[in-house]
């Protein structure tokens, strides 16, 4: 039995611990309030660094990220409960910086421009926020050096960007999907979904019985798809939907024939929820004659 993950909260121990590790290192970036689909993360970063290596998993809530209307100072913080998860999941390094060890100077000049597909979507509904995200994982990138880091489906669009990020910036290191962890109802697991009522939160299982809906009407191609989605999105009026479409996984453009990823947001009560299922896209035409 291990005694549990070392904690550094300043940049300092951070790189004394780095220093000291041996790889393949392997970065689990979230913001706390660690639930199952966290787990899930810890658990697959454990696996990728194997025994020799080793797994950071970095804790915070990165201002930089939250609209001046968003939930920076209701998101939950559970620091003890997340070190247990961390230990369970046998992670071997916590770091878990205030926002003033991060940001020194405050909000800082120069950030990552997440650039068209950045503006799509999430970056849509909370502008600035990819702006943000990736600012932070450049910034956790160069503080931790991995070899690996492992980011959830559940966050596609993130996902996506992050990968953009890597390839058009030239970053050295190798990014890991994970599936989404959803719960026994379907819903998918989130941090914020502890403010769900009861009744919010039966209104937001429409969500991934959309998704489920259009995952089963893919072979009738695009159309067919977000057809069954809003169909039963619409049969609960109470889920108020930001967006339903399907797009290419890659970019968040329009989806073509082949992979494509159904997403959507919606707000159940006060809180916001997004998800996503992939599914294949006939061949044009190919959808037509499935009818006949
Ligand atoms: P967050 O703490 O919400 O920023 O999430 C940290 C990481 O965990 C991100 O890469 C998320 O995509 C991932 N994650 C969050 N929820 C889930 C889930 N239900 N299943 C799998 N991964 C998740």
């Amino acid at each position: 039995m291990s005694d549990g993950p070392q904690l550094a909260t300043t940049r300092a121990d951070l790189a004394a611990a780095r220093a000291l590790m041996r790889g393949p290192v392997v970065l689990a970036p979230t913001m706390g309030a660690l639930h199952d689909g966290h787990a899930r993360l810890l658990g697959a970063a454990r696996t990728l660094a194997g025994p020799p290596g080793s797994v950071i998993v970095s804790i915070f809530v990165n201002p930089l990220q939250f609209g001046p209307n968003e939930d920076l100072d209701r998101y939950p913080r559970t620091l003890d409960a997340d070190l247990a998860i961390c230990a369970r999941e046998r992670a071997d390094l916590v770091f878990a910086p205030t926002a003033a060890e991060m940001y020194p100077g405050g909000r800082p000049e120069v950030t990552v421009d997440p650039g068209l597909a950045g503006q799509r979507f999430e970056g849509e509904f909370r502008p600035g926020f990819f702006g943000g995200v990736l600012t932070v994982v450049l910034k956790l990138l160069h503080l931790t050096r991995p070899a690996i880091a492992v980011f959830g489906q559940k966050d596609a669009q993130q996902l996506a960007l992050v990968r953009r990020m890597i390839t058009d910036l030239n970053l050295d290191v190798v990014i890991e999907p994970v599936p989404t962890v959803r719960d026994p109802d379907g819903l998918a697991i989130s941090s914020r979904n502890r403010y769900l009522s009861a009744a919010d939160r039966a209104v937001a299982l429409a969500l991934p019985r959309a998704l489920l809906a259009g995952h089963a009407a893919a072979r009738g191609g695009a159309d067919a798809v977000l057809a069954a989605a809003r169909g039963v999105l619409a049969v609960q009026p109470a889920l108020d939907v930001d967006y339903a479409a399907l797009v290419d996984p890659g970019t968040f453009g329009p989806a073509a024939p082949g992979p494509a990823l159904l997403v959507a947001a919606a707000r159940a009560g006060r809180t916001r929820l997004i998800d996503n299922v992939a599914l294949v896209l006939p061949a044009e035409g190919a959808g037509d004659a499935a009818h006949h």
